[in-house]
């Protein structure tokens, strides 16, 4: 039986290159998206024409209620979820001067209360069957910091806290927790960047001198997920084209 990976926010860009990889891989893959997204049919439909057999769910990641009734949903109708990729993100970037408590409570529970509230009701049935893998998406921003996005930093930086200490916890039950921290991904989240920021500020911190592809995010993900990395946990894996080393 094929495993099952359940990626949250697999219509962006990152999510669904990590989906395409992972069914390339064989998994049987199950996506989520906003309750509102209006698009998700037509994003379904769209990679069937591509070959790609998709679930989707709908799921306020942001939301415990709305997580725990989409887990139970995946694991009746699918089975238990064996390599979770909180992927799931949004960005509300202004100066802490402007910052309100709005821009705030939205990113860090989009960000980080999603992975406490999807990462809950999978734990235990990985560590029960002795087999499972937590992926976290943070960001190089939630390891060096950025300007305009204390709210971003600080809820990226977060995830990786709770990677740590989780690892720790289920680390003797056969369950990996690993945190990727990209950096500028040429996704619709960077693209959403004014071309001339990208252009002036961005690009020229990037030693490699361009952004990256979901593709290359996507890879490692595949990595993380595979029996081969059975021995790495706790990790926060920097994949920015040499932006920020440490
Ligand atoms: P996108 O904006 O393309 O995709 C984000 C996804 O998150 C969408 O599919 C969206 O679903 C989903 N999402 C947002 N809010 C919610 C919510 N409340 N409930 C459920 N789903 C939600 O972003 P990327 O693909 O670029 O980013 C993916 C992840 O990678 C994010 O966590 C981001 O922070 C991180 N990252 C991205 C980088 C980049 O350069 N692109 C760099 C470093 C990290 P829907 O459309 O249905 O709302």
């Amino acid at each position: 039986m094929a495993r099952v990976a359940l990626v949250t926010g697999g219509m962006g860009g990152l999510g669904e290159a990590i989906c395409i990889k992972m069914a390339a891989l064989g998994y049987q893959v199950v996506t989520t998206h906003s309750p509102g997204n209006t698009k998700a049919g037509e994003w379904l439909s769209q990679m069937e024409e591509k070959g790609f057999h998709f679930r989707a769910y709908p799921c306020d990641v942001a939301n415990y209620d709305s997580a725990q009734a989409c887990i139970k949903q995946i694991t009746d109708e699918i089975g238990p979820v064996d390599v979770l990729v909180n992927n799931a993100g949004i960005t509300r970037d202004m100066t802490f001067k402007k910052m309100d408590k709005t821009n705030w409570d939205a990113v860090i529970k989009t960000n980080l209360d999603s992975v406490f509230n999807m990462t809950k009701p999978v734990c235990d049935g990985m560590t029960d069957r002795g087999w499972g893998r937590i992926i976290n998406i943070s960001s190089v921003n939630g390891q060096k910091g950025a300007f305009g996005q204390t709210n971003y930093s600080a809820a990226k930086a977060g995830m990786h806290g709770f990677t740590k200490a989780l690892a720790l916890e289920v680390a003797k039950k056969g369950v990996t927790v690993n945190t990727i921290s990209p950096g500028y991904i040429g996704t619709k989240m960077v693209m959403a960047i004014p071309t001339e920021v990208l252009e002036s500020k961005i690009i020229p911190q990037i030693p490699m001198g361009r952004l990256g592809k979901p593709e290359e995010v996507a890879g490692l993900v595949a990595y993380l997920a595979s029996d081969e990395a059975a021995f790495l946990t706790g990790a926060n894996i920097a994949i920015n084209g040499g932006q920020h080393m440490y």
